[in-house]
């Protein structure tokens, strides 16, 4: 690594990506090191059963991709093939009901009985101003939005969700209150709290506005196109390089670190910034399985085959009781499941008449817990036979996906904890949360706003203000 770089990025998911991409499109010299074998951190594909039987390793579903600025500059939208499902997500209940978020809002309405309304009060405002609610959410709080009446009515409905004195006022129906639980807790957090109601109420927005997209072929292609254009633009990739301290960096005028934040203590830090650092807390671990199916998913509810994306864990209560047992360490008996079936829809992904099914649940940070038996009851209690038709299966426990990714701290796939505190002080309560006291060194992960899931923006936030700092560009 002798030679000198105007960029390097350390790390290659898609922030480490959008960070490379950005720099090396605005002409300059750049360097991404990746810990793994191959590059996309979270947006990475691979035969984890048997062959023929495409895996999401990470990321599955990808509801902020298709409306995040960075994605849509990139062209994101176009140069991969979508699969837009009808049907953004189902959450099957027993006795073969079922609630389902349809794209089409007045759809989801009409089958919600008499919550169908409030569903609709609740999200019809959201979609008619959009932009200003992907804005406000997209990037870190402490500013003022550009729609301050999106972000207001996205601020009183994620209150109204999110506290146990008004969370029964809004919606009365089991079903539509599970089917707003099972999206609200994506964000593995205290229910219901107003960082759990913020992430679902943003997460059924997209629900009911672009949709729950995915690539065909699964999420490898957002890495494989990012990936292709940084190479376009001159840039260089170095895999298996893991930067244990940052002592190991090699010189550059400028560094971006899609890592967590612990790779930054190794540095010499001022006090102050060091003891905020310290105080940066992580969430709960994450315990996967994929499975290779002889055929679909037998649901007890048919309308469920349809969705990709499906949120198993029962009622409101029994999810809310399921991860406040997680959030204090425990492992409940019936959790709450996150699935996705990409072959009901996207044949690339198993042979003809095959299927993969993708599902993790939450468990306490560090757990070596095997969640295959735990996983594979929920999805029986909601369709009976699945069970003989699992062909193989693949499991990750916690401590594993944190050995997989180092970002991945205790098995802790966001990067850190999603509360509302560290929603502002991601990592640090700043006005440029990127930028680190140490000179030309930006952290650029989901540990900066606006925080997980696939869009890019803390990439692309950090190294337009890196690249304005040193070099003088505007992007
Ligand atoms: C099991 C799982 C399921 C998920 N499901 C979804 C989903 O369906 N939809 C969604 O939107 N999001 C999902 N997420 C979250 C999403 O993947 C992350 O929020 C996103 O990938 C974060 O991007 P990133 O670039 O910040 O970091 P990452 O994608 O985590 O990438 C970080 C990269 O940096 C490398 N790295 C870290 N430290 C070092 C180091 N010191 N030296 C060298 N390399 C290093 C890692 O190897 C990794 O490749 C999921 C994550 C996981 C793990």
């Amino acid at each position: 690594m002798s030679e000198t770089f105007d960029v390097t990025v350390v790390g290659s998911g898609p922030n480490g990506l959008a960070a490379a991409v950005t720099s090396a499109r605005a002409g300059l010299r750049v360097r991404l090191l990746e810990a793994a074998a191959t590059i996309g951190g979270g947006v990475r594909t691979a035969e984890l059963t048997l062959p023929g039987f495409r895996h999401d390793v990470c990321s599955a579903v990808h509801p902020a991709a298709l409306a995040s600025p960075f994605f849509r500059e990139f062209g994101l939208p176009d140069r991969v093939n979508w699969v837009i499902p009808d049907v953004s997500y189902a959450h099957p209940l027993d006795g073969g009901r079922a609630a389902l978020a349809w794209r089409d809002l007045d759809r989801t309405a009409d089958q919600l009985g008499r919550d169908g309304g409030a569903w609709k009060r609740m999200f019809e405002p959201l979609l008619r101003r959009l932009d200003g609610v992907v804005d406000f959410t997209g990037s870190q709080l402490l500013r003022w939005p550009d729609d301050p009446i999106a972000a207001f009515q996205y601020g009183a409905r994620s209150l109204g969700l999110g506290s146990r004195l008004l969370w029964n006022t809004r919606l009365k129906t089991e079903e539509a209150r599970a089917l707003f639980s099972g999206v609200a807790a994506h964000a593995a957090g205290q229910t219901p709290s107003l960082s759990s109601s913020g992430a679902g109420l943003l997460l059924a927005t997209h629900a009911h506005a672009g949709g729950w997209g995915f690539p065909i072929g699964g999420s490898q292609a957002i890495a494989d196109v990012l990936l292709q254009d940084f190479l376009t633009h001159g840039g260089v990739v170095e895999t298996g390089q893991t930067i244990r301290t940052l002592r190991e960096l090699p010189a550059s005028k400028v560094t971006l670190l899609d890592t967590s934040v612990k790779l930054l203590l190794t540095g010499n830090l001022p006090a102050g910034y060091a003891r905020a650092l310290r105080r940066y807390r992580y969430g709960s671990g994450v315990a996967k399985v994929d499975f290779a199916l002889a055929g679909p998913v037998p649901w007890a509810n048919p309308d469920v085959a349809h969705a990709p994306t499906v949120h198993l864990g029962g009622t409101r209560d029994e999810i809310a009781a399921a991860e406040n047992l997680v959030h204090r360490g425990g492992v409940p008996e019936r959790p709450y499941v996150l699935v996705t079936q990409p072959s009901v829809l996207d044949p690339t992904r198993a042979p003809k008449g095959r299927h993969v099914l993708w599902a993790y649940t939450h468990v306490p940070a560090g757990s070596s817990l095997d969640a295959t038996e735990l996983i594979t009851a929920q999805v029986e209690r909601y369709a009976p036979g699945f069970r003989d038709l699992v062909l193989a299966t693949a499991s990750s426990s916690a401590r594993q996906q944190a050995a997989y990714n180092r970002s991945n701290v205790g098995g802790d796939i966001y990067g850190g904890a999603v509360s509302l505190w560290q929603l502002v002080k991601r990592p640090v309560v700043s006005t440029k949360p990127w930028r680190t006291p140490l000179k030309g060194i930006y952290l650029c992960s989901a540990a900066t706003p606006p925080g997980p899931a696939v869009h890019g923006m803390n990439g692309w936030f950090a190294a337009r203000l890196a690249l304005k700092e040193h070099f003088g560009i505007e992007v």
